[in-house]
């Protein structure tokens, strides 16, 4: 009887990975598909200035919608088009939409940034920054209102990073390193090549204002900012105690729930609109 019964779990089981890796499969050519017609879209979350609460920037954050009007998160979505060769196209969708959106964003507000995601196959070869300085002067957006966030456990390789980082700079880009602390390379990169601001990971800003805080390691990420001279966004903001704490530690802006969260395009401006009442009153 046993025998029997190992084969036919056998079965089974092989019968579940064929149709988790036929749902995969399809879910790439869906992904695939979604980019070719450009079915993606952007939505922005605030940055603001922790001591005035104004809106300095935004976050691009990509979407894909689906048809019954929910979204997949690109923590699902971005891996899959890492591993089946779609992020160069997803890149340069993203900076098409971003542009698009942006043209309207600047009307509104000419000092404002956005930053895009750039992933690890972006930051290995120049390819981008070719797209880039074909892309923007014919959107008429100048280099200085695209920031450029990259994540430490993007370096594929940290000498081609700093390489096309330093190219990202000199073409007039901030370099944001994003979800700061929670990469494997190390801090000795950011003693031998410049980037402009650090993002601080939100689960390092989740126990800040609270008990846990005597034993977190928040202040003294905090320390290694001001000790290179970077300025410092703290990510996933949530309450008031959190950002009080993080504005008498010395860091300039935000980024999270207490703030806003990302919201399409169109509300983002109605957000904007808003901030700038705020600023007049
Ligand atoms: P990230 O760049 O670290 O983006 C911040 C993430 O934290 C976003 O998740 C945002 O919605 C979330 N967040 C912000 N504030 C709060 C908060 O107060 N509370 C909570 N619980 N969450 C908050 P999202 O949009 O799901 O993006 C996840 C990740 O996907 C991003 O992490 C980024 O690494 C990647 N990603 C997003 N858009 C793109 C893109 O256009 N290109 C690439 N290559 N990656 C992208
Ligand atoms: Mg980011
Ligand atoms: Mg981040
Ligand atoms: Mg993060």
């Amino acid at each position: 009887i046993w025998l029997p019964l190992g084969i036919l779990l056998g079965l089974a089981a092989a019968a579940a990975m064929l149709m988790f890796i036929r749902s995969r499969g399809s879910m790439v050519g869906q992904l695939r598909d979604a980019i070719r017609r450009k079915r993606l879209v952007m939505h922005y979350q605030p940055i603001v200035d922790l001591a005035s609460r104004r809106c300095i920037g935004a976050e691009a954050l990509v979407r894909w919608p689906q048809q019954h009007g929910t979204m997949i998160r690109p923590d699902v979505f971005v891996p899959l088009a890492e591993d089946n060769g779609l992020i160069q196209p997803m890149t340069d969708l993203v900076l098409e939409l971003i542009c698009a959106d942006m043209a309207t964003l600047l009307q509104l507000r000419s000092d404002l940034y956005v930053s895009i995601n750039l992933a690890a196959i972006d930051l290995s070869t120049d390819r981008f920054i070719q797209v880039l300085a074909h892309k923007l002067p014919q959107a008429g957006i100048e280099s200085a209102r695209l920031a450029i966030e990259a994540t430490e456990r993007g370096f594929m390789d940290v000498n081609s990073a700093q390489e096309v980082i330093g190219k990202l700079r000199a073409a007039g880009h901030k370099v944001l390193i994003d979800d700061f602390g929670t990469g494997y390379s190390g801090l000795s990169y950011l003693q031998t090549f410049q980037v402009d601001v650090l993002k601080i990971d939100k689960s390092f800003i989740d126990t800040v204002g609270t008990e846990a805080a005597t034993a977190s390691v928040a202040p003294h990420i905090v320390e290694i900012g001001h000790a290179l001279k970077l300025k410092i966004i703290a990510e996933g903001v949530e309450s008031e105690d959190q950002a009080q704490w993080l504005q008498a530690h010395g860091v300039q802006s935000g980024q999270g729930w207490l703030f806003g969260k990302p919201m399409p395009a169109a509300a983002f401006l109605a957000f904007l609109a808003q901030d700038r009442q705020k600023a007049l009153s």
